[in-house]
């Protein structure tokens, strides 16, 4: 991975987005420090001692580096923090090489915020590298997804869906009562029917968008086409509201699961 990204640095191909899609961030950080040094480096080192390298180990860190992590309890990225970020990549650098910046956990930027970073991916300012670290590639806009080179060492072939949540999809679109289907679930795994309720209503929003379903969705066809008779603006309300109970069930914060799923399937009743 390290050498993949060093060679498209050296050819001039690196891009101005990248998605990370792997859980480990060490091979990443090292490549910042390659991209960043002044000194002489090799290719899968930093020199060490040059003002940049001497920067980026200093605890004030590089002022052309943001390196961010999610925050608080929901484990969101804060819209404020986007906007900040924005403006640091419209800027020229302060030390006249690279601005980079990492989003760790990219997952928690909500679709306000991955909208926002829209125009910084599509009129990137040069030398500006923004990376978007996940394990979830699959739940970033599309739109974002289209504007970054995807790296991963992981299969990229999506994993199975859980027969469980083409089941679910289904209990929440025909003759749907929340509290029958939030019983029915009860001993299901959260993350897993989220995750899978969360891509579900990607693809519906895709559908709505006129975008044609996607192969592996080809089950849950009428699922999808019902779901997506419903209002756009209380579909994105419940996606932003799903994020958040998502994030609660990743962060495996004492919850009781029964009471979370029935919350979300009361909200879903409500979307028209
Ligand atoms: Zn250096």
């Amino acid at each position: 991975m390290l050498a993949q990204l060093t060679s498209l640095l050296k050819s001039k191909r690196l891009p101005h987005g990248i998605i990370w899609a792997n859980p480990e961030t060490e091979v990443l950080a090292s490549f910042v420090k390659i991209l960043m040094c002044q000194g002489r480096g090799d290719q899968l080192h930093a020199c060490g001692h040059c003002k940049a390298c001497y920067l980026i180990q200093s605890e004030a860190g590089h002022p052309d580096v943001h390196w961010l992590k999610p925050e608080g309890k929901l484990n969101l990225i804060k819209i404020d923090t986007v906007r900040d970020i924005i403006e640091f990549l419209s800027k020229s650098a302060q030390q006249g090489g690279y601005k980079v910046v990492v989003f760790e956990g990219a997952e928690g930027l909500n679709m306000a915020a991955q909208n926002a970073l829209l125009k910084s991916l599509e009129e990137p300012s040069s030398n500006s590298l923004l990376v978007l670290q996940t394990a979830y590639p699959h739940l970033l806009l599309p739109t974002i997804k289209s504007r970054c080179q995807l790296l991963t060492d992981q299969d990229p072939k999506k994993a199975e869906t859980h027969s469980s949540v083409n089941e679910f999809i289904d209990a929440l679109s025909f003759d749907f009562k929340p509290l029958n289907v939030a019983a029915k679930f009860k001993d299901a795994s959260l993350e897993i029917l989220f995750n899978g309720w969360y891509e579900f209503l990607y693809e519906v929003l895709r559908v709505q968008q006129g975008l044609a379903l996607e192969g592996q969705w080809h089950d849950s066809r009428v699922s999808i086409e019902n779901a997506a008779k419903k209002n756009p603006e209380q579909l994105y309300a419940f996606v932003d509201e799903l994020v958040k109970l998502k994030a609660l069930v990743h962060k495996k914060i004492a919850l009781n699961q029964q009471a979370l799923l029935e919350r979300a399937l009361i909200k879903w009743h409500g979307v028209n």
